[in-house]
């Protein structure tokens, strides 16, 4: 299949999920300087390989600037590393792949004269990011559909705010419902004829190749021992938390920060899998990466696996930090596509931690450092504390060395988890816009007629 083929079909036709051929490394010249390039030109030079030559050169560069007007930022906090994908417009790491697939189905479906429409449906996050990311792209329009009522207002200003070429549609039924009505669309043969329609689900091959760039560039930075200064959105109180014992907890002897020369560890916070993926994407690249921690809720399926070596899916746990909770991640099939369960054990290691032990964490991490964790990054910091207390008992990557956990999502986003523990949090500038924007959105029945109407 070509990429483009790939990414505008979104799933294969066996139901399957299309992955590359080959993992290309990066040239020695790309690998030896990520440390030093900046985050577009890192964002080049990893998706060329994949797109080339179908999106040519000057093209790519266009899209990776426009994408991107916004970095990750890796920053120090404490005893170790904060990968900081909240950057961007919707304050989640969806963003990064949101927003190239977006400019991505825009130039392969240039000089098309009939406009594309994407359907999502969305239970709060994924719908905001892919709304953002077509925002204003030309040939393409987005209907969005989301459970009436149970999204925070603020992801319904996400979703429903932008007007222009994104329309919200508020359905009187759950999640599965919104997705029942997406895949009746899809599979309406007289719909077809008239209008061009696609998907834009998570497991889209070009929103997860992009998501290898911040890897690469927070690895080559650690590599080189550096870190970043605190940015626009960074959730710091700045100068400390004033009531803080002086940020001494858990401080043995060992430093989890830059050390120029040793590869970085990541800790991945994870649902479907699709971000950890682009992290092992990053790593047989080339980037300096010495493995991944893979922490998850209470759903604990590939932990699990990479314990016992069998695969079991589960149901899905409610939890708080729910855009985790998947209890059969789709991506662990590309996963287990490029690496044996022996592989996957020498780079990963897995743990899963509770509500609880995420409560504790936001309240200890805000104490201590000031430092503002929502709950999906909050699962994060707790995975890495567990692995460090447990010491470097058992086989897989060694923890001693530089540590980054990614955080991703702002706190803000979840502010009805975080500040009964913390305090009001500082709302950074993006979501601090969407708040002010006006829901503009049509109710309807969770009936497909109703729908089909409508389109
Ligand atoms: C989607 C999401 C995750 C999970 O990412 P996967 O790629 O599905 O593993 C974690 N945190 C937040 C805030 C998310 O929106």
């Amino acid at each position: 299949m070509s990429f483009a083929a790939a990414a505008l079909t979104g799933l294969a036709g066996d139901g399957g999920l299309f992955v590359p051929e080959e993992i290309p490394p990066y040239a020695g010249g790309v690998k030896n300087s990520l440390g030093k390039m900046d985050f577009c030109d890192i964002a080049f030079e990893t998706i060329k390989p994949y797109v080339n030559p179908e999106i040519p050169e000057a093209a790519l560069e266009d899209m990776v600037h426009s994408a991107y007007p916004f970095s990750a930022p890796l920053v120090s906090v404490g005893d170790r590393l904060v990968l900081e994908l909240f950057h961007g417009p919707t304050a989640a790491f969806k963003d990064f792949g949101a927003r190239f697939m977006a400019r991505a189905f825009s130039y392969l479906r240039r000089g098309e004269d009939k406009p594309l429409k994407i359907l999502v449906a969305t239970s709060g996050d994924t719908g905001g990011a892919v709304a953002d990311g077509f925002y204003g792209v030309e040939g393409i329009s987005v209907t969005v559909l989301y459970p009436k009522g149970r999204v925070s207002p603020l992801q319904e200003q996400q979703i429903a705010g932008l007007g222009g070429n994104i329309s919200a549609l508020a359905v009187e039924g759950s999640f599965d419902d919104c997705q029942r009505l997406v895949k009746a669309a899809l599979g309406d043969e007289s719909l077809r004829k008239r209008l061009t329609l696609s998907s834009a689900n998570s497991i889209n091959v070009s929103r997860l190749i992009p998501q290898a760039v911040y890897y690469a560039a927070a690895a080559g930075k650690a590599f080189a021992g550096k870190t970043d200064p605190d940015g626009e959105a960074t959730p710091r109180v700045r100068g400390g938390n004033p009531r803080s014992s002086g940020g001494s907890r858990d401080r043995g002897a060992v430093d989890y920060g830059v050390r120029a020369g040793q590869p970085v560890m990541f800790c991945v916070p994870s649902g479907n899998f699709g971000n950890l993926t682009a992290g092992l994407y990053a790593m047989k690249m080339g980037a300096p990466i010495r493995g991944f921690i893979a922490a998850t809720n209470a759903n604990k399926t590939v932990p699990d696996y990479l314990e016992s070596g069998s695969y079991e899916a589960r149901l899905s746990q409610a939890t708080i930090s729910n855009a985790m909770d998947v209890g059969a991640p789709s991506n662990f099939e590309r996963m287990a596509a490029h690496f044996s369960w022996d592989e996957m054990k020498r780079i990963i290691r897995g743990v899963s931690v509770s509500d609880a032990e995420t409560r504790e964490t936001i309240a200890a991490v805000y104490r201590d450092y000031g430092y503002f964790l929502d709950p999906h990054s909050a699962v994060g910091w707790k995975a890495a504390d567990k692995l460090i207390n447990q010491g470097l008992a058992g086989k897989g990557p060694g923890l001693q060395g530089p540590l980054a956990i990614l955080s991703t999502a702002h706190p803000a986003k979840f502010a009805e988890t975080v500040e009964p523990i913390t305090g009001p949090i500082p709302v950074p500038p993006s979501l601090a816009r969407a708040m002010d924007r006006k829901v503009e959105s049509r109710t309807i029945p969770a009936d497909v007629s109703a729908f089909l109407e409508v389109l």
